[in-house]
C-alpha cells in the first residue's frame, strides 16, 4: 500500500531529528563514548525510587485526577512559591502532564489557531519547532549568537514580532546552548511581551542546573507576566527521572483549563507510580539534587576547560548540562566535524544543526557522563583537531 497520501501533511512535513539521524550510526556501538544524549547518567535517587515501589505495593496502580494527584499537586506549588516565587493555586492553576514534552504540545494545542506566529530563539530544543507545525502554528525562530552567550536580544525579538505572533516559547537555561538570562535581561524580554500581548511558553525545565548564580529567575515572577507565562517545569533534568515522564505546567486557570481539554482525552492522566515517586522527589529529593548539580557543575568547569586549552573556544554556560563549543575555525560543517570526529576518534557529539540553522559551526556535547569518560573523550578530540 502506498501510505504516502495517507499521512497528514503537517506530519509528513516534519522533518527526521538531526539527533536521531546521528545517533542511529552510533546504535550498538560499544567502542563510541557518547556526548550525545541529554539526560542524567545518576540513577533516581533511591529514596525517589522506593516512593514509587510502596506506591506499587500499596496497589495505588489506578487513574488519578485528570490535573494530577492533589497531594501532588499542592508539592508543586509549594516548590514553585518557593524556587520559582510565583504563587499558584493547586486546585485550578497546575496540570500534571506526561513529561515537559506533552506540557509543550498541550500548550500549543490550547493557544494556537491556524497560522498564529510562535517566535522562540534558536539553537533550541529540537521538539520546539515541529511541536508548533503540529499545532497548525507558524515558528518564527530568532537567532542567538555566542557573542550575547546566547541569551536572547530584546531589539531582534522585537523584530519578529508581527500582528500574526501570538506566542513567545522561552527556554533558559536553554538546551543546547546552556545560556542562561539574568533578570534585568529577562525584564526588557517581559516588557516586550506586555507590549505586545504574547503568551509566554517558559520551559524551565533545566532551572535547578545553573552554576554562576544562586537564584533562578523566572519570567513568571516579572511584573506583568504571571498572567500571561505558562511555567513548565519537570522531573526529569535536576531530579534524573527521564523515564518516569512526569512534568507540569503552572498558569493561570483559564490557560490551564484550555489544556486540560485536550489532555483529559488524549492522556486521562499521568502515570500514578510516577506522580508519587514526584511527591516524594519534591518533599525530600533536594539534597540529592544538589549532589548531582554539584557533580554537573565540577564537569561543566572541567570540560570548558580542556576545550579552550586545546584551543577550541568554548563560552561558559551557566546552566543545564551542555556545552556548545564553536568549531567554526576549522572550516568544516558541524554535521561534518561530527562525522568525521566519529569516524576518526569513536567520540560522537550532536552537530549544532540538529538544533537549527544557526547551531552551524557548533557541536553541542552533553556532560552527564562519567569525568573518566569525559576526560577521555577530551583527549580524543585534541588528537583529532590535530589532524585537521
Ligand atoms: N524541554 C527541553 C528544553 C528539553 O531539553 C527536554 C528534554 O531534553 C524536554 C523539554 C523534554 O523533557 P521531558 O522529559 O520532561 O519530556
Amino acid at each position: 500500500m502506498d501510505y504516502s497520501d495517507k499521512i497528514a501533511h503537517q506530519v509528513a512535513a516534519i522533518p527526521r531529528s538531526g539527533i536521531r539521524d546521528f545517533f542511529d550510526l552510533v546504535q550498538g556501538r560499544d567502542d563510541v563514548i557518547s556526548l550525545g544524549v541529554g539526560e542524567p547518567d545518576f540513577a533516581t535517587p533511591w529514596s525517589i525510587r522506593e516512593a514509587a515501589i510502596f506506591s506499587l505495593e500499596r496497589g495505588q496502580t489506578s487513574y488519578t485526577s485528570n490535573l494530577g494527584l492533589l497531594q501532588l499537586r499542592e508539592s508543586i506549588t509549594n516548590y514553585v512559591s518557593d524556587f520559582f516565587k510565583v504563587d499558584y493555586d493547586a486546585s485550578t492553576e497546575v496540570i500534571v502532564t506526561v513529561g515537559v514534552s506533552e506540557a509543550i504540545d498541550l500548550a500549543l494545542r490550547a493557544l494556537l489557531n491556524p497560522g498564529d506566529e510562535v517566535i522562540y530563539h534558536e539553537p533550541c530544543y529540537v521538539s520546539y519547532s515541529p511541536s508548533i507545525s503540529m499545532a497548525y502554528g507558524v515558528g518564527v525562530p530568532v537567532q542567538t549568537h555566542k557573542a550575547d552567550a546566547f541569551a536572547l536580544h530584546p531589539a531582534e525579538l522585537e523584530k519578529a514580532i508581527t500582528p500574526r505572533s501570538r506566542v513567545l516559547m522561552l527556554n533558559f537555561p536553554t538546551n543546547p546552548t546552556g545560556a542562561v538570562m539574568s533578570a534585568d535581561e529577562l525584564a526588557e524580554i517581559a516588557k516586550i511581551c506586555v507590549k505586545h500581548d504574547l503568551i509566554v511558553l517558559s520551559d524551565e525545565i533545566y532551572s535547578e542546573l545553573r552554576y554562576d548564580t544562586d537564584e533562578h529567575v523566572s519570567i513568571a515572577s516579572m511584573p506583568g507576566m504571571r498572567e500571561r507565562t505558562i511555567l513548565l517545569h519537570g522531573f526529569s533534568k535536576a531530579f534524573a527521572m527521564t523515564g518516569f515522564r512526569l512534568g507540569y505546567a503552572c498558569a493561570p486557570a483559564p490557560l490551564i483549563d484550555a489544556m486540560m481539554k485536550i489532555h483529559q482525552y488524549a492522556m486521562l492522566c499521568a502515570p500514578i507510580t510516577s506522580q508519587a515517586a514526584a511527591i516524594e522527589a519534591l518533599e525530600n529529593g533536594l539534597p540529592a539534587m544538589e549532589k548531582m548539580r554539584e557533580s554537573y557543575h565540577q564537569r561543566r568547569d572541567f570540560l570548558v576547560r580542556r576545550l579552550n586549552e586545546m584551543g577550541i573556544d568554548c563560552h561558559l554556560p551557566g546552566g543545564a548540562f551542555y556545552v556548545f563549543p564553536d568549531i567554526s575555525k576549522f572550516g568544516l560543517s558541524s554535521m561534518e566535524f561530527a562525522m568525521k570526529l566519529l569516524e576518526a576518534e569513536d567520540v560522537a557529539a550532536v552537530p549544532g544543526t540538529a538544533f537549527g540553522d544557526g547551531g552551524d559551526g557548533f557541536l553541542r556535547c552533553c556532560y552527564a557522563t562519567s569525568f573518566e569518560e569525559l576526560r577521555t573523550a577530551m583527549d580524543r578530540l585534541e588528537r583529532f583537531i590535530k589532524t585537521l
